[in-house]
This record gives C-alpha cells, sequence and structure tokens, in this order.
C-alpha cells in the first residue's frame, strides 16, 4: 500500500488553500465535524482497505 500526494500539481495546491482556509477541515464536505478533519475518517478507512484503490474525495492524496 502507498498513498501519495496527486501529480497535479495545481490541484494539491488549490486543496491546500481550502484546507488553510477550513482550519484543517475537508474542504469537500460542508460538516466541520471530528470525522471531516484531514485526513478524514472516509480516506483513513479507505487506506486500511485492502481493495480500495484511488484518490480520496477531494483528490488530495492517492491509494494504490
Ligand atoms: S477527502 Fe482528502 S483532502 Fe478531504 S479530508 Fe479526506 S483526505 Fe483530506
Amino acid at each position: 500500500m502507498a498513498v501519495r500526494l496527486n501529480d497535479d500539481k495545481e490541484m494539491v495546491a488549490m486543496i491546500r488553500e481550502g484546507l488553510k482556509r477550513t482550519g484543517g477541515y475537508c474542504p469537500c464536505r460542508l460538516e466541520r465535524t471530528e470525522e471531516n478533519k484531514c485526513i478524514c475518517k472516509e480516506f483513513r478507512e479507505q487506506m486500511e482497505d485492502p481493495d480500495f484503490k484511488g484518490f480520496c474525495h477531494c483528490m488530495l492524496y492517492y491509494k494504490d
């Protein structure tokens, strides 16, 4: 399992801006809850899932 940033640097910069704006909460979600703090619960679970391959919801990270 390997997790890396999206190869698209513009996308990464945009999402990082969003994270700065929200104070670390997922910029693609409305709710400011603990589970939506980056790295969010959804992607943490996807990282643990041996069958999951792909981007996190915001496309900041990619897991293969
Ligand atoms: S979807 Fe990606 S960028 Fe958004 S909180 Fe989860 S891990 Fe972070």
